[in-house]
């Protein structure tokens, strides 16, 4: 019994719908999932929907990207997972708004960076990946190798896009303390997504930063992650346990993205345990926004 609380859709860079994803997620038995955008909720909503008619749990999901707290020097994001925010909260919104509206006009600018470097894509051509979702950058990347550019959404990052390389334009964060805030007002808890990827360059530890992090409000950890190795999980489960963090984990599902990573079961050996959805769950006494599994129905 497996459940995946880490999910992207076609709201943000994911290639299922979120009603393909919860069906996926009845057809493969996995009993709880979370769809969680980048800096969007707009897809909860009908997968609270679909959840609630096919028997899938379902809490309502976002990951956010965070400005980290200055003294840990860490580069680009943190992420924070937001679990049982009401999608239609006002404050909430508007906080996503702003990330969007800078996102908006982030890309343009990486698109002329890439035609400045000879790279023959366009904002439309990468608008045409996004669907009806805001252009991202796996968007560009793919608008990229149907150009010939390159030849994998890997090298386009890998030689263009990621931090620090030609292409890359900073993007707009919002502080942490906003991000916990905001999240909490809407009704949610946050929790710190795959921990094991951070990387800081001030030379504190991740068991610092999480420290630190409790301190802020963040109510959990996302031990069970498939980039994270078998002691990287331990680790962060004990680290929780001393804390009194809650454990989650999802595999960042992005379907035809990244098809490497399966729904529920990333490279094949990873899954992650049911009970965790007790225990998140029994942080939100009440909401709304939690749909049960419903038991004794096979797949
Ligand atoms: P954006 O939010 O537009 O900056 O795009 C970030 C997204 O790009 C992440 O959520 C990942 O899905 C994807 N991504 C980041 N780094 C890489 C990489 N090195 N290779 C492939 N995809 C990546
Ligand atoms: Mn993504
Ligand atoms: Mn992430
Ligand atoms: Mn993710």
């Amino acid at each position: 019994m497996n459940i995946d609380l880490h999910i992207h859709s076609t709201e943000s860079d994911g290639s299922l719908t979120p009603a393909q994803i919860v069906a996926s997620a009845r057809h493969l038995g996995i009993q709880a999932i979370s769809i969680t955008d980048h800096d969007t909720v707009s897809g909860v909503k009908n997968a609270l929907g679909v959840s609630r008619t096919l028997g899938v749990g379902c809490v309502s999901g976002v990951e956010v990207s965070a400005a980290a707290p200055p003294l840990f020097d860490i580069p680009g994001s943190l992420h924070i997972l937001g679990y049982g925010m009401d999608p239609d909260h006002p404050g909430l919104n508007g906080m996503l708004g702003r990330l969007l509206k800078a996102r908006l006009e982030r890309f343009p600018k990486m698109i002329e960076k890439l035609n400045a470097l000879h790279i023959p894509v366009s904002y439309d051509s990468a608008r045409a990946f996004a669907g009806k979702a805001p252009v991202s950058r796996p968007h560009i990347a793919q608008a990229m190798v149907a150009a010939g550019a390159v030849a994998s959404v890997d090298e386009a990052f890998a030689r263009y896009l990621a931090n620090g390389k030609p292409a890359y334009v900073d993007r707009y964060r919002i502080g942490l303390e906003e991000v916990i805030s905001t999240v909490s007002e809407a009704g949610g808890v946050c929790v710190l997504a795959h921990p094991g990827l951070i990387r800081m360059k001030s030379g504190k530890t991740i068991e610092e930063l999480i420290r630190r992090l409790a301190q802020m409000g963040i109510k959990g950890i996302e031990a069970y992650y498939p980039e994270h190795s078998l002691e990287q999980t331990r680790f962060f489960v004990s680290l929780a346990d001393t804390l009194g963090l809650v454990v989650t984990g999802g595999t960042d599902f992005h379907g035809a993205v990244r098809p490497e990573i399966a729904l529920g079961s990333g490279r094949g050996d990873f899954s992650v345990p049911a009970d965790l959805w007790e225990r998140l769950t029994g942080l939100l006494p009440g909401n709304r926004f939690v749909s049960p599994p419903q038991r004794n129905e096979g797949a």
